[in-house]
């Protein structure tokens, strides 16, 4: 018989009968109410408990069970109270896999109390409670589906998740995973997995997120309240709590915060910032030789850091870029890991710009590079330069927020995708609370959140300038007035190239210049000097101008101009309807070009799923694909519907912008504005494309599998740049200092001379090359192994007896190595052929295998999970070549698996081959190889990351000794131990060098 239980505001009183008998016992403990939703129950957050859940199961399906159950009370005075922990006896078998994640036995829980029991206890304990979970989605299942089959009705109070406050008050935190955060924090999680662990690490993360958010001012609470107001959602329910009792506080808008139009922030007026030395008189540098200077940096240096040395690569390289500056000459110099090369090119550039009052600027290709050189090195070079002077970070526009367009945004609620928009602005007014750069990268705005950002990120066309009301807090401005004051600039490539084709408008002047990761010159140039364009670009532009006839900028100013009512409006009004259609038009036009472009094009057998050019495509003029007539009607198409919207979108803006009513809707007209623009640029650049006219381009098309046309890219970019990079740097600048670890080939710059348009510079004593001892001591640090016997292979698909050789190879290494393997692979299929085997073979020895595209997860998350785990293999193609950074122990063997070679067929490498052939000139040694070999030099990189590192490489391509050019290979790379044997003696071989480590 079962008592039904009654909830509401009278009936709080529960019997729990079983069957037919009444367990008497338990009545102590069978009284218990929920925080119910309905009445809100306990006004206050100061009187409220939670109650943080957290269940092991044996699986995440709903025929799962529950193993191991934990939970943490955080009682009224925001303290735990305690942790409940209890191991719970399933019915069915717990997994292998769950025992190696959990280290949850059947031992463990084969005298466990059953689900029953362990509800009876925990129950009482959810009394009155607010639950809390990290992804408490799934614990919440486990708990209605626990409570319905112990006889209990099911949990109806509050529930709120430690991932969304995570994500709205740690905004840059770079993942939410338990364990990540917890040390992040600081927190104590010493059992990871278990039950009663991660509910103390998950109460304690949410105390954290509680401080963090009673420190904020009122306006940003209010701000919060607003967003979720119309939500119905708990934790609308929670910030309006939060808010009540927060505006009885006194204090209500702290210090430390700019408080404008309703926003807590970061940012004074960038106008206030002056030059560095502005105060100081006369040039600190005037009678102070470079020799002299950084002997008082030393100095400094020496009392700063006690372990500091000088190291012989960095002098080298400090006075080569000094020399280069001086003398107005390029130069190329490569500087393995470890030179110190920032300080080496950074030091020359602040003396050099400090002494000549002449900014020097500097390029990095990745953002991260960049975030260093603002986060390490440049505070370091602040305090030991003996004067002040100022670095100034400049990344392209797009990576800094528009103030006026997010204040807009979120004043109208203007979004798109309402809940995960609504958590992106929730995210953002926390963030410009602490930001004062406004830039993304400090974001870490998710899947979705790239979205949002584009809508409301800086541009110049939809700028308002001097008539912002923004423009003195402007992060873009401010970011822009930074570099035209700093000594010396950070910018990137992107940056460089976007500036060259904005006829130098971007920019601060310069005449000198570092590229830092100089290898990827050639490669950005040749996308920026070309054209690429995606599927989203058009689609993200027709719909931020119209997506229904709610949303979008021509429904907003549709709406602002009915309201206005006056007699003109109602002609605009009927424009804009008439447009209408024909931006429907346009969308259906561009998904049916897009489709159809998609079945054009073959798989690449080399590609992983999901890879940017997993379907590839080149297109040449003399051999069009029989659907390109149709496709160029489709363009036609879209070109006329687009200039039509053009047409009348312009006259009517113009028309708006010289109406002298005040409608108060000019950063509407604006956005509008920037928007038609990119629709004019996107029609002139597809234009461009189906043409096919270009000879010196090469025309392609690439998609992935996972998202089909959706994943669609269009590609026209110069088959040679050397010409233009010539022209717009070798020819014009004074000096272009060019640095990284892989330049050179065989010892050799010549590839690089080549391909950057360096050879008149050459010829003329304006280049000085430069090869930098390494700081390490290779021959000690790395042991290359080639088994000389390795079966070869033909292709990108393994042979069985390739495979199966090469798996157990892999797994022997992998034992002895104890995991801290990482596997580079030149194609996807041989990954995904390995990956099973190896993981079989390697469960029984503890270690586990992660696989690119096998696991789930980017590369940044794949490489922290390897990190993370004792013994691990990882498993990655392409991108896992360059920009892994793993020092230290986590990473002791690396497998090259085949000579990096890039796919002959890819259209840019196969157009250039094309051109090599008519110079008569041999593409595979002046193309292939020096590409290969940058590649290789940049994967052998990835092993040895400090003086400390110890590793092997093992080279499983016996080209590398049997070919002619395989000596390119060995003789490029600094310095290792190199060995080849018998497959049979390579593991008693790497034993015993790793042995000789620990001895
Ligand atoms: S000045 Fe321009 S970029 Fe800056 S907030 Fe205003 S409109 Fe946006």
């Amino acid at each position: 018989m079962h008592v039904p239980f009654q909830w509401g505001s009278i009936a709080l009183y529960c019997v729990r009968i079983a069957g037919d008998t009444v367990y008497t016992g338990i009545f102590k403990t069978a009284y218990f109410c929920y925080a119910v939703k309905e009445t809100g129950t306990k006004g206050t957050l100061e009187l409220m408990k939670y109650a943080v859940l957290d269940f092991e199961t044996t699986g995440n399906q709903s025929s799962d069970e529950i193993i191991q159950a934990g939970l943490a009370i955080i009682d009224e005075d925001l303290k735990v109270s305690r942790v409940y922990s209890s191991y719970v006896k399933p019915g069915i078998p717990i997994p292998p896999f769950i025992t190696g994640l959990t280290g949850i036995s059947e031992d463990d829980v084969k005298d466990a109390p059953d689900l029953d029991e362990v509800m009876m206890e925990m129950v009482p304990l959810l009394d009155d409670a607010v639950l809390v979970g990290h992804n408490v989605a799934f614990d919440f299942n486990y708990l209605q589906s626990a409570l319905d089959k112990t006889g209990y009705l099911p949990f109806t109070g509050r529930i709120l998740d430690t991932m969304d406050f995570l994500k709205i008050f740690f905004p840059s935190l770079t993942t939410y995973q338990l364990g990540m955060v917890a040390s992040e924090f600081g927190v104590e999680h010493d059992r990871p997995h278990q039950a009663d662990s991660d509910a103390l690490a998950t109460a304690l993360i949410f105390l954290k997120c509680l401080e963090e958010l009673a420190d904020l001012p009122l306006i940003v609470l209010q701000r919060l309240s607003d967003l979720f107001a119309g939500e119905d959602s708990d934790l609308g329910w929670f910030f309006d709590a939060m808010l009540q009792e927060k505006e009885r506080e006194a204090d209500q808008s702290p210090d430390g915060y700019t408080y404008y139009r309703q926003f807590a922030l970061q940012v004074e007026d960038w106008m206030d910032i002056e030059p560095a030395r502005n105060s100081m008189l006369g040039n600190p540098l005037r009678d102070v030789s470079f020799e002299q200077f950084m002997e008082q940096v030393r100095e400094k240096l020496r009392a700063k850091l006690p372990d500091y040395e000088e190291r012989e690569a960095q002098n080298l390289m400090l006075n080569e870029v000094t020399r280069a500056f001086d003398e107005d000459k390029h130069l190329l110099i490569e500087a393995g890991t470890g030179t110190g090369k920032s300080l080496g090119y950074l030091l020359p550039a602040i003396y050099h710009s400090v002494k000549n009052d002449e900014k020097v600027m500097v390029s990095t290709h990745t953002i991260n590079l960049q975030e260093q050189l603002r986060e390490r090195d440049v505070p370091l070079l602040t305090e030991v330069v003996p004067f002040p002077f100022s670095a100034a970070v400049f990344k392209g526009r797009q990576h800094y927020l528009c103030l006026r367009k997010f204040e807009h945004k979120i004043n109208r609620r203007d979004f798109a995708t309402p809940k995960e928009e609504v958590m992106t602005a929730a995210q953002m007014i926390v963030w410009l609370a602490h930001t004062e750069t406004g830039d993304d990268e400090e974001l870490n705005l998710g899947n979705r959140g790239g979205d949002f950002w584009e809508t409301v990120a800086s541009e110049s066309d939809s700028c308002l300038g001097r008539s912002c009301p923004w423009f003195r807090k402007c992060y873009y401005h401010k970011a822009k007035h930074e570099a035209g004051v700093a000594d010396v600039v950070i910018t990137n490539h992107s940056k460089l190239f976007t500036d060259i084709q904005a006829g130098h408008q971007l920019l601060p002047g310069y005449e000198r210049l570092v590229i830092d990761e100089a290898h990827h010159l050639e490669e950005v140039a040749g996308k920026h000097l070309g054209l690429q364009m995606k599927y989203f670009t058009v689609v993200h532009t027709l719909t931020r101008l119209f997506k229904d006839s709610k949303t979008g900028q021509f429904p907003n100013l549709r709406s602002m101009l009915q309201q206005s009512g006056s007699e003109k409006s109602a002609e605009w009004c009927s424009v804009i309807d008439g447009l209408y259609p024909t931006l429907v038009d346009v969308k259906e036009n561009w998904d049916r070009l897009a489709e159809l472009m998609f079945t054009l094009m073959p798989e690449r057998s080399d590609a992983a799923p999901g890879d940017p050019g997993q379907f590839v495509l080149r297109l040449l003029p003399q051999k069009k694909p029989k659907a390109w007539d149709t496709l160029a009607a489709l363009e036609n198409q879209i070109f006329v519907a687009m200039g039509d919207v053009l047409r009348k979108g312009e006259r009517m803006i113009n028309e708006l912008k010289e109406d002298d009513h005040d409608y108060g809707y000019e950063s509407l007209i604006t956005d509008i504005s920037g928007l038609l623009k990119d629709l004019g640029t996107e029609r002139e650049a597809l234009r461009f494309f189906i043409k096919l006219e270009d000879e010196n381009t090469v025309y392609w098309i690439e998609g992935n599998g996972n998202y089909r046309s959706r994943s669609l890219q269009i590609f026209a970019v110069p088959i040679d740049v050397s010409a233009q990079l010539k022209g717009y740097f070798f020819d014009k600048k004074k000096s272009v200092v060019m640095t990284s670890a892989t330049l050179s080939v065989d010892k050799s710059f010549q590839y690089m001379i080549d391909q950057l348009g360096l050879t008149e510079a050459a010829a003329e004593d304006r280049l000085i090359t430069s090869m930098l001892p390494s700081p390490f001591n290779y021959r000690e640090q790395a042991l290359l192994v080639i088994p000389r016997d390795f079966p070869s292979v033909k292709g990108s698909v393994g042979d069985d007896h390739f495979v199966a050789t090469l798996v157990q190879s892999l797994a022997d290494t992998a034992v002895v190595t104890k995991g801290r393997m990482m596997v580079l692979f030149t194609s996807y299929r041989m990954l995904r052929q390995v990956y099973d085997p190896l993981k079989e073979l390697l469960a029984g020895q503890g270690i586990t295998v992660i696989g690119q595209g096998m696991d789930s997860g980017s590369r940044t998350k794949l490489t922290r999970r390897f990190q993370g785990q004792h013994a691990s293999v990882l498993l990655g193609t392409s991108s896992f070549w360059e920009g892994v950074d793993i020092p230290g122990e986590a990473l002791t063997s690396l497998a090259i698996v085949r000579l990096p070679f890039q796919p002959p067929n890819h259209p840019l490498v196969e157009a250039k081959s094309e051109r090599l052939q008519q110079q008569k000139k041999n593409p595979f040694m002046k193309l292939s190889v020096p590409q290969a070999v940058i590649r290789f030099k940049q994967g052998f990189g990835r092993l040895v990351r400090s003086s400390q590192d110890r590793g092997i490489v093992v080279v499983y391509d016996t080209r590398i000794l049997e070919s002619y050019y395989g000596k390119y290979f060995l003789y490029s790379l600094p310095g290792p131990k190199m060995e080849h044997m018998p497959l049979g003696q390579m593991i008693p071989r790497i034993s015993e060098w790793l042995n000789a480590e620990e001895q």
